[in-house]
């Protein structure tokens, strides 16, 4: 009978929902409105020669190159940083190696890791969700051989300081460190001008959040040359499509777009913690496009509640560390008004009926 490797038998299941996200999507820390106006405009004169013709993507990479400052050798454009994660686990991990992640945190670094049959390490994050630097130094040996690391994390919003991960750099020269770089946009801070002095480093970035593009699947990873070089070899040719090629030069051209976007995010984001404080409400300064707090007892009721005013927001009760936690995306004032309305009046019926128990 055919049997999956055992590695894959073993692996947890990930289910994002795969349909039905009808409303204001507070769930998944997509941009909310939408993508620069200029990719909507390259998008309706695609005419039928790049879908006919296999991706062409030689360009498109020189031109995030430079706009990123980096060595094109070292540039590889990927199927959103899912695909980023997976190629560096194909490179470099053998069944038995050992990864290194700090829990809560983004889960395809876990699954991508353990489907390798690599032994994935999780080390809980320190009081208020800090990175642990100390105890994931101590856990370094020559075993291990992926150390992956959103920053910011999701689903905390909480970062790493960046000597913190100079010294994990430094301490793991037989390790891929990934710093995967998702919500830069909403933080910016980079560990990108590194990648020349660090062979062991990748950066990861997207188009998925304040660019507007989930859709389209467009990540970078970058790395050394001659690390890249290795990360290519497992790569499909053709992983990032023509359309999405076709659209990549326009995001990027419209940098107003975006920093417009993060501003309002930004301003979002601290009207709504403002909010959170105001109901009392346990929550975790975030530097990306989204929130995580502390509900607590009836955090599925409080969903559902927001469900049905209209805004989908993401349980996180059953990571690490979360009992209770709720993450909620920022998108624009208005969005967050209305956010703000209806998160006062689920955490008013759970009071009353507090009241009323
Ligand atoms: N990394 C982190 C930390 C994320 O939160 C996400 C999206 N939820 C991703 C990577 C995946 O991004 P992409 O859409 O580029 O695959």
């Amino acid at each position: 009978m055919l049997e999956a490797r055992a590695a894959v038998r073993g692996l947890k299941e990930y289910h994002p929902p795969l349909g039905g996200r009808v409303g204001l999507r507070l769930d998944f820390n997509e941009n909310t409105v939408g993508c620069s106006p200029r990719v909507l405009e390259r998008l309706r004169q695609l005419q039928f020669e790049p879908l006919a013709r296999y991706p062409e993507r030689e360009s498109v990479e020189r031109q995030i190159a430079a706009h990123l400052g980096v060595d094109g050798a070292g540039l590889l454009l990927t199927n959103g940083v899912d695909e980023a994660i997976h190629l560096v686990c194909e490179t470099y991990l053998e069944p038995g190696d050992q990864v290194l992640i700090v829990v809560p945190t983004f889960s395809m670094y876990e699954i991508y890791a353990a489907a390798t049959g690599a032994q994935v390490i999780t080390i809980p994050a320190g009081a208020e969700f800090r990175y642990p630097t100390d105890e994931v130094l101590a856990r370094i040996s020559s075993r291990v051989r992926l150390i992956a690391i959103a920053n910011p994390n999701n689903p905390t919003g909480a970062v790493v300081a960046r000597s913190d991960l100079l010294r994990i750099l430094r301490a793991a020269p037989d390790a891929a460190v990934l710093v995967d770089e998702a919500y830069f946009d909403f933080y910016g801070e980079s560990l990108l001008a590194e990648v020349e002095r660090s062979p062991n480093l990748f950066v990861a970035r997207t188009f998925s959040k304040a660019y507007g593009l989930a859709g389209l699947r467009i990540g970078v990873l970058v790395g050394s040359a001659a690390q890249m070089a290795m990360v290519r070899r497992v790569s499909s040719p053709y992983n990032v499509n023509a359309v999405a090629l076709a659209c990549l030069p326009e995001a990027l051209a419209d940098q107003e777009y975006v920093r417009q976007y993060v501003a309002q995010v930004r301003q979002g984001r601290e009207w709504l913690e403002q909010e959170l404080r105001s109901l009392r409400l346990h929550f975790w300064p975030s530097q990306a496009n989204f929130v995580l707090v502390r509900i607590g007892e009836g955090h599925d009721t409080f969903v559902s509640a927001l469900r049905e005013r209209g805004i989908l927001v993401r349980d996180r009760s059953r990571d690490p560390g979360c009992d209770g936690c709720v993450r909620i995306s920022v998108g624009l004032g208005g969005q967050t008004e209305q956010l703000i309305v209806a998160l006062r009046e689920a955490i008013l019926a759970r009071t009353q009926l507090w009241v009323q128990g």
